[in-house]
């Protein structure tokens, strides 16, 4: 049998690349098989190196809110680079980003652009230790916020657990600054201000992405609001996934909760790399040369992803687009629910507008422990029979789908089709 590209570029990508990849979770190892090496995406589709196309529901992890090669970002970013890939200076379009972003979400008067989520998240920890002149850090399990070291921290089950690293080469003294609660316990997060005195802030993917998706429970943010504002701590939401996702304001819009600091990527840069961290007046303040929080890049505030993002972020200024973006997310899940229920497998899908996972366990899914009960086995047939059927799911079961606005509903209802043979199989297989 002819060896598929895919499978000739990955033999050869495993011998060049860390596990054929640039990022983990593109390897498929969770999932099994080989990874498809994408040749070109346009709307809801992206197709493979062998011609095949799937629709895709992963949309770069986030970005492709309008679609992959969306006509007027391909026709901004031809002009713009004819006048120069970089400068290092500041530019006109640096301005306006941050005039877009401010307007849109409410705890940022002032914002910094970098090249990356994590980049953002690492930046907005050191300015929260920096203001506070406080070293702890709280997070939640199964919550990510890039490979940034003291976050690189999952501990066990247990409150306010002295964490240990999840990755060699994280010093134990910075992992010994993070304690972990669990997602959505009020009491194991009371715990953690009653024990600790230091805690510079509490960070939070205020609705989660990375163990699948699930939404906080209602009061829990308020809570989280209520314990850092009474303890001398900031509240950081990292919105890098939710940020222009949920609502132009992201979470904090949609629940009414206003963080410290936030932080940005994924949208804000339509698809090219870059990613932002802003918050009041007062705190931004203390970022250099204003203040002394050093933080600086090479390719920050690029002409590229500055053009990418703006083209981006002035479309989603119609609140059309998130009642569009609702629309297509329920009719898809509610199809996804019947086609699981007729093939007799039990799912707990759990939606936040565009957002969503499809767990394999009865549920309910509020936390790490509750998304760890899944099926990874299920997921993983279920994942390969939804891409022989021309799908493209993320490949882990502790990953959040997205819905673009190139997905209309005809795309929406071949995606439940294809899943009523897809959940059969996830069960027979
Ligand atoms: N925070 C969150 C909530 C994320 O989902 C991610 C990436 N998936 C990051 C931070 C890291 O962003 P990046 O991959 O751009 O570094």
């Amino acid at each position: 049998m002819k060896r598929d590209r895919s499978e000739e570029l990955f033999q050869k990508a495993i011998r060049l690349i860390p596990g054929g990849v640039n990022s983990p979770v593109r390897a498929f190892r969770a999932v099994g098989g080989t990874p498809r090496f994408i040749r070109e995406a346009k709307g809801a589709l992206i197709t493979d190196v062998d011609g095949r196309s799937y629709i895709d529901y992963v949309c770069s992890w986030g970005p492709m809110i309008l679609g992959h090669a969306d006509g007027e970002t391909v026709e901004a970013l031809r002009s713009a680079i004819e006048r120069g890939t970089s400068y290092g200076a500041p530019t006109e379009l640096e301005v306006l980003i941050a005039e877009e972003i401010i307007d849109a979400v409410p705890s940022i008067e002032m914002v910094r652009m970098v090249n990356s989520g994590t980049e953002a998240v690492m930046a907005a920890i050191r300015l929260a230790r920096g203001v506070t002149g406080r070293n702890k850090i709280v997070k939640f399990e199964g919550c990510y916020h890039g490979h940034v070291d003291s976050l690189l921290v999952r501990a066990g089950s247990g409150v306010a657990t002295l964490g240990l690293p999840d990755s060699p080469g994280v010093p134990a003294h910075l992992a010994r600054d993070t304690i972990t609660v669990p997602f959505n316990d009020p009491e194991a997060l009371k715990r953690a201000f009653a024990e600790h005195r230091d805690i510079a802030a509490v960070i939070v993917e205020p609705v989660v992405g990375n163990m699948g998706c699930v939404l906080p429970r209602p009061g829990y943010l308020d809570l989280m609001r209520e314990l850092t504002r009474r303890n001398g701590a900031l509240l950081i939401f990292d919105e890098v996934m939710t940020g222009f996702r949920l609502a132009r304001g992201g979470a904090q819009e949609l629940y009414g909760v206003t963080p410290d600091l936030t932080t940005l990527g994924k949208i804000i840069g339509g698809g090219l790399p870059v990613g932002a961290y802003g918050g009041s007046r007062d705190i931004m303040q203390y970022v250099a040369p204003s203040g002394p929080v050093y933080q600086a890049g090479t390719l920050s505030g690029n002409p590229l992803a500055m053009t990418a993002g703006l083209v981006t972020l002035r479309r989603l200024r119609d609140p059309d687009v998130y009642r569009r973006l609702d629309l297509a997310g329920a009719r898809l899940c509610a199809g996804l629910m019947e086609a699981a229920r007729e093939a007799g497998v039990e799912v707990t899908i759990n939606r936040a507008g565009s957002m969503w996972t499809v767990f394999f366990t009865a549920g309910p899914v509020e936390d790490w422990a509750s998304a760890a009960k899944s099926d990874r086995g299920r997921f993983a047939r279920f994942f390969h029979a939804m891409l022989d059927e021309g799908v493209y799911l993320p490949p882990s079961q502790f990953e959040a789908a997205f819905i673009s606005l190139a997905h209309d509903d005809a795309v929406l209802d071949k995606t439940v089709e294809a899943a009523r043979r897809a959940f059969a199989r996830a069960i027979r297989d």
